[in-house]
């Protein structure tokens, strides 16, 4: 098999049958071989009757698989993954807002430069609005800072890999997968195309301002540890402030007897240092609920049922 299409599928019932005749128009005829791989990721509608539907009909290789419930896209597209056995594999969205004839590209380009081993399309023009270009833009730049991998600002989950890649990806178990942090750890040659994503076909996006923000807090926690540090620095910081103001306090009062009537300046000092260490406690526990999660070692998905019509070829 020379290039696998890894789609994960969440309430896409409008766009798997326009995305297979894309993946069709785009690729038959022009590579040797191909398989498309859709994974239903608990949706509540059609999808899955869909998607079996396409598996029946389709000429060309179709793997199929749905999972027991909605696992998110990081665990559907390593699902879909581990099913692919493409000497190519392509991570593409199922609503056709990234063309398949990139994927052909994108395989091409691999096949001619044997120094690389992935190749990952990012947008050069954001199509959203300003400010959530701008917390984009910021979240790159904290992450880039505060870790010690590589962030490429725009760059998307579309992306084909060389099979040994993908193995790489497979072997890092984690059950709180922040893939652009994964595909930057293992490593390799990832050479960049721009590409300005198309509309979504139908539907619309699953991702709101606040699941954005946890998988951007998701992905700082998972790559560095400098918010500890920040506050074990901030905490030795105050107690040497502590330190030194009573220092001064008891030398005004032993040489100058002033005795210093400090309502305000305590009551102010309770709530900054109570909510300083309460702050470090909320970042202590960002970790540790990580660590209790990783802990169960529960499976990063489950499969409630996988078809292929590859044996009926
Ligand atoms: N997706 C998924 N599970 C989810 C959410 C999304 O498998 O819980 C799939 C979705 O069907 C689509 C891709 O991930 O194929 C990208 O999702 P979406 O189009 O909502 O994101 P955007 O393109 O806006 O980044
Ligand atoms: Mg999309």
């Amino acid at each position: 098999m020379k290039l696998s299409l890894v789609c994960p599928c969440y309430n896409e019932e409008k766009n798997v049958k326009e995305f297979h005749k894309a993946c069709r128009a785009a690729l038959d005829g022009k590579i040797e071989s191909y398989e498309i791989i859709f994974v239903n990721d608990g949706s509540n509608d059609n999808t899955w009757k869909e998607l079996s539907d396409i598996c029946e009909s389709s000429e060309t290789n179709i793997k199929i698989l749905n999972l027991s419930r909605n696992f998110g896209k990081e665990a559907s597209m390593y699902a879909g993954l581990q099913k692919a056995e493409g000497e190519y594999v392509t991570l593409i969205d199922a609503d056709l807002q990234q063309r398949p004839e990139i994927a052909l590209e994108m395989v091409e380009f691999l096949e001619n430069n044997t120094d690389f081993d992935c190749v990952a399309a990012y947008q050069e023009q954001r199509r959203e609005g300003f400010v959530l270009s701008l917390f984009k833009s910021m979240f790159y730049r904290i992450i880039n800072r505060m870790c010690d991998i590589d962030f490429k600002q725009g760059a998307s989950d579309f992306r084909t890999f060389r099979h040994n890649v993908v193995d790489a990806i497979l072997s890092v178990p984690e059950y709180h997968r922040f893939s652009k942090g994964i595909f930057s750890w293992v490593g390799f040659n990832t050479y960049y195309i721009p590409y300005i994503p198309e509309e979504r076909n139908s539907g619309k996006t699953t991702w709101s301002f606040k699941k954005l923000f946890k998988y951007a807090l998701d992905g700082i926690i998972a790559y560095s540890t400098l918010p500890l540090r920040i506050s074990s620095v901030v905490g030795i910081l105050m107690s040497f402030i502590g330190a030194l103001y009573m220092l001064i306090v008891v030398i005004q009062k032993l040489t100058f007897g002033i005795a210093i009537p400090g309502y305000p300046t305590t009551i102010v000092l309770i709530l900054f240092i109570g909510g300083l260490q309460l702050t470090s406690l909320g970042i202590i526990g960002e970790y540790i609920s990580r660590i209790y999660i990783e802990g169960k070692r529960r499976p990063i998905y489950i499969i409630k049922n996988y078809e292929t019509n590859e044996n009926s070829k």
